[in-house]
């Protein structure tokens, strides 16, 4: 059994002035109170919610009577969650200043400070008193307000200052359990590609995340060298084309539908998903060649990670298992032999160093994820002892083993069911 949860953005219809006005001095007191507490935390090194608490509770309450008390309660939440990550980031190397700056704030609200009046509006308290505000629910809302999810306490508002509204982050949760699989789907993840076995068919969905990694990486640098000259580095004009781009929504509705379709697909036959275990640094031997260790960074996280954990969390929500299993030689080995594969420079299709037979790299990475799930310890050993196999030569058919059905981007970004890609090129395994 495992929890879900899932944040779902909605915004309040546009506010009269001297409304917003209350949310705007509100955050005002709330960005003060943040503020204080982060440099608190940060200084003494108290980061833990409870202890901030009860260190700072009377003094913030004494500093902002006005404010609805549980205010202080979920500012020491928000401030403690803020420095923790600060120093996380710290340790890794990565944070830019010496103490943690508090940017952009949204308001923490917890069931003493915000409450669902009907369907389609909430209440806030403020230190005005209860404020109802209307939304505009949208299709998404809908369905998770209708389809089993229950509305968690806590929600996240934060103001928009160019329309005069207020956006909303609710929270919904839910509890799912995992069915008893039987059977596997392996899923081989790569730069540019994502391989799926099902069945003995593999299928191979494009994805391009590398190029559109380059792509943008080369844009923004275009952009960055003609304006920073001209405007400084924080100019505007640059800001607003970088937002155009839009490189990070278009990643993620990419990786999403993907998840979609692979969790599906287990879904409706009651498999598992086998992924490989990734490493905890980009040092996959497919993106080594690129030199730039941010930029061999970004394509990893958007492609490798990014892919794998988007299926994760959508295999949760509906209850499919995933296994992991270890990565180590998966396309580099015949499935059949377990014998290195050939692999002429820089080709995705090699030759089996023993039988002879031609293989495709992700095609080999797939089966050989399946065998080491089947032999359930995750192992080194990719072999097919144990399944019955006769010892022919040739146990996959003549052209399944470097022949996926491809499946190009425009095709499965449309939402194309399996069944109807396969119509058109049916492979069939032999094993
Ligand atoms: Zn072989």
């Amino acid at each position: 059994m495992s929890e879900v949860t899932r944040t779902v953005v909605v915004k309040s219809t546009p506010l009269p002035r001297k409304l917003f006005r209350v949310f705007v001095e509100l955050e005002g007191m709330y960005r003060n109170v943040v503020e204080q507490l982060v440099l608190y935390a940060a200084r003494s090194g108290v980061t833990s919610f409870t202890k901030l608490k009860a260190l700072k509770y009377g003094e913030l309450r004494s500093l902002y009577p006005q404010l609805p008390s549980h205010y202080a309660y979920t500012a020491c939440q928000d401030a403690s969650t803020r420095v923790k990550s600060f120093f996380k980031r710290r340790k890794k190397g990565l944070a830019r200043r010496d103490f943690p700056v508090v940017d952009r704030v949204s308001m923490w609200l917890d069931d003493h400070l915000w409450r669902m009046k009907g369907l389609t509006s909430i209440e806030i308290a403020t230190h005005r008193g209860w404020v109802v505000i209307e939304l505009e629910p949208h299709k998404q809302y809908w369905k998770y307000l209708n389809s089993g999810w229950r509305q968690a306490s806590e929600a996240k508002v934060k103001l928009d200052k160019k329309n005069n509204r207020l956006i909303i982050y609710l929270v919904f949760k839910k509890i799912t359990e995992a069915y008893r699989p039987r059977g596997f789907i392996s899923v081989d993840v790569n730069e540019n590609h994502v391989a799926v076995l099902v069945n003995g068919v593999v299928y191979l969905f494009e994805t391009g995340f590398r190029d559109m990694v380059l792509g943008y990486y080369y844009r923004r640098k275009r952009v960055q060298g003609k304006y920073d000259k001209l405007y400084g580095v924080n100019c505007r004009v640059k800001r607003r084309i970088f937002r155009k781009l839009k490189e990070r929504k278009k990643k993620s509705d990419l990786k999403w539908k993907l998840a979609n379709i692979v969790v599906r697909v287990a879904k409706e036959r009651q498999y598992t998903i086998v992924l490989e275990r990734l490493g905890k640094n980009p040092g996959k031997e497919m993106i080594n060649h690129i030199k730039d260790d941010q930029l061999r960074h970004r394509i990893y996280q958007a492609s490798f990670k990014g892919v794998q954990r988007a299926i994760e969390e959508k295999a949760r929500e509906h209850g499919v298992p995933v296994i992991y299993v270890n990565p180590k030689n998966t396309s580099r080995m015949c499935p059949v032999h377990n014998t290195k594969i050939v692999y002429s420079n820089g080709c995705r299709i090699g030759r089996c160093s023993k039988g002879g037979e031609i293989w495709h790299r992700d095609i080999a990475a797939c089966y050989n994820l399946l065998f080491k799930a089947r032999l359930g310890n995750g192992s080194n050993a990719p072999s097919l002892s144990g399944l019955n196999l006769d010892g022919s030569p040739m146990p996959l058919g003549s052209t399944a083993t470097h022949d996926p059905t491809v499946v190009t981007k425009t095709q499965w970004a449309r939402w194309k069911p399996l069944d109807a890609i396969n119509k058109h090129k049916p492979i069939k395994m032999s094993i």
